[in-house]
């Protein structure tokens, strides 16, 4: 049996913090979370109690009231901890099955989308307890030792890090393109950073330029290894339609996503959970969150391999859903296995099926309110008609829909795609190979602060002075 017990800060849905006494208990079963002596979490087994060091201050919690997960919380996801013996770890955030490494069926972690797993808890995000208290409880498996090379400064930024760099092998660049990097800040630096990392590393030639309101912000994009600045006004309105091959907008700002759609020739990627209706979608945060991709259907004479449904490899027939009032074409019954219906039925006939994730592989909508549906087929439910990683196809036909970003994908066949959390084993080699890339830690970093002033830091967080900050525990008694 295990316990500790300490007073960390809980994140209200008033946006305040207030003080809470905490213990954790564990035993062979697994841990019990009490708060102020009343039990609010029971874990089951699969996780480790580990000491937080230093916690960075993402976006994520400065939006945290809007998401939907119950508060109070501690929260804080990207934890810098260490163990009893204090050596350093970097925790994955979604405490899944395959993260702490239980039995279950689970169609998602078999899948290898564990980051996708429904009945995960998320660190710091959703129910887990997160890293601006003094201790976690981290799932097992999704602990990874820091190598010597990277130091704290790098180490702390490990969970933006992954997800920076999982959007830029999600977009996979090609020789000579040029991409832009729209809005870069607290996570589009890194995703700067990652694009300049991963073309050093591949030894690929394309063009990656930072579009930023601040020139300021363009000299630090410039360190992190832009080779070119554009400083734009919220419209980029200096720069042609098509500027670009690949944009990838990292503003979290809704306005921005129709700027991103008209300067990009092949692909935008959507880098933004901010909770908000944008190019006339309501569920555009959902999509990023089941990093579903937005494309066109493509026609008879254009399948093969290059199909949307071949790319996904589901080793079986592909399971397509289809939305549009008007009847499927025949040639598409020869692809894929076709159900037409109502969004929520079509939910429950694919939640129904045994082989493979329980979704729609693909899904065809028509309307901007068809591909919400597909995002989002009943209110207050978080699941998605489409699988994790999958794809929305929009027929030819719909241009005119009046979004801009769905008149883009039928009339020129603009590809949207999404990312989320990344793998932090990529990230921590990537840096652990490159000294440069190290520094990242010391150039993107503004503030620091002790976890007592937390509340001082999310007010700085929010300013324009600053870009980064982290907050710093005491350093106590190993575990
Ligand atoms: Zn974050
Ligand atoms: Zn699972």
């Amino acid at each position: 049996m295990a316990t500790v017990e300490f007073v960390a800060h809980d994140y209200g849905s008033d946006q305040t913090f207030a003080a809470a006494r905490y213990r954790f208990d564990g035993d062979a079963n697994g841990w019990r979370v009490y708060r102020d002596g009343r039990l609010v979490l029971e874990l089951g087994p699969g996780y480790r109690l580990l000491r937080a060091r230093q916690c960075g201050v993402c976006s994520t919690d400065l939006a945290r009231h809007l998401l939907p997960f119950p508060l109070p919380q501690v929260i804080g996801h990207e934890v810098l901890a260490v163990d009893e013996r204090d050596r350093r770890h970097v925790v994955e955030i979604n405490a899944s099955h395959a993260a702490r490494g239980v039995a279950s069926d689970c169609a998602f972690c078999r899948a290898g989308l564990s980051t996708h797993c429904p009945e995960r808890w998320t660190l710091g995000i959703h129910a887990l307890p997160g890293g601006f208290g003094p201790w976690i409880l981290a799932p097992v498996r999704g602990c990874l030792e820091v190598p010597d090379a990277v130091p704290d400064s790098a180490a702390v930024l490990v969970e933006p890090f992954a997800a920076a760099l999982h959007a830029v092998r999600t977009v996979a660049a090609q020789p000579g393109d040029h991409v832009a990097v729209l809005g870069p800040r607290r996570l589009g630096m890194l995703v700067v950073a990652a694009f300049a990392g991963e073309r050093q590393r591949q030894g690929l030639p394309y063009r990656l330029t930072a579009l930023v309101r601040d020139r300021a912000l363009g000299d630090r994009a410039r360190e992190f290894g832009a080779d070119a600045v554009e400083v734009v006004d919220d419209h980029a309105s200096a720069l042609g339609a098509g500027s670009f091959d690949v944009v990838v907008d990292t503003t979290g700002n809704p306005a921005a996503l129709a700027t991103a759609v008209r300067l990009a020739r092949r692909e935008v990627h959507l880098k933004s959970t901010h909770g908000q209706p944008s190019c006339g979608l309501a569920h555009l945060t959902g999509l990023v969150v089941d990093e579903i991709a937005i494309e066109r259907l493509p026609g008879s004479a254009d399948l093969g391999e290059a199909a949307p449904w071949q790319r996904l490899r589901t080793g079986r027939r592909p399971r397509l859903a289809w939305l549009p009032s008007a009847p499927p074409p025949a040639w598409l019954a020869a692809e894929a296995f076709v159900r037409c219906g109502e969004p929520a039925a079509l939910l429950r006939a694919f939640a129904a099926d045994h082989d493979g994730l329980p979704r729609a592989d693909v899904a065809v909508a028509a309307t901007p309110a068809q591909v919400d549906a597909a995002i989002r087929p009943v209110a207050g439910d978080e699941r998605s008609l489409v699988r994790p990683r999958g794809a929305i196809l929009v027929p030819a036909t719909a241009a005119g829909s009046g979004s801009p970003l769905l008149d883009a994908v039928a009339a020129r066949g603009l590809r949207l795609t999404t990312s989320r959390c990344g793998d932090f084993a990529a990230a921590l080699a990537l840096l652990a190979a490159d000294p440069e890339l190290c520094r990242l830690g010391e150039r993107l970093v503004t503030h620091h602060f002790a976890a007592a002033d937390l509340p001082a830091a999310f007010a700085t967080a929010r300013s324009r002075a600053c870009i980064k900050a982290v907050v710093d525990h005491p350093d106590g008694a190993p575990a």
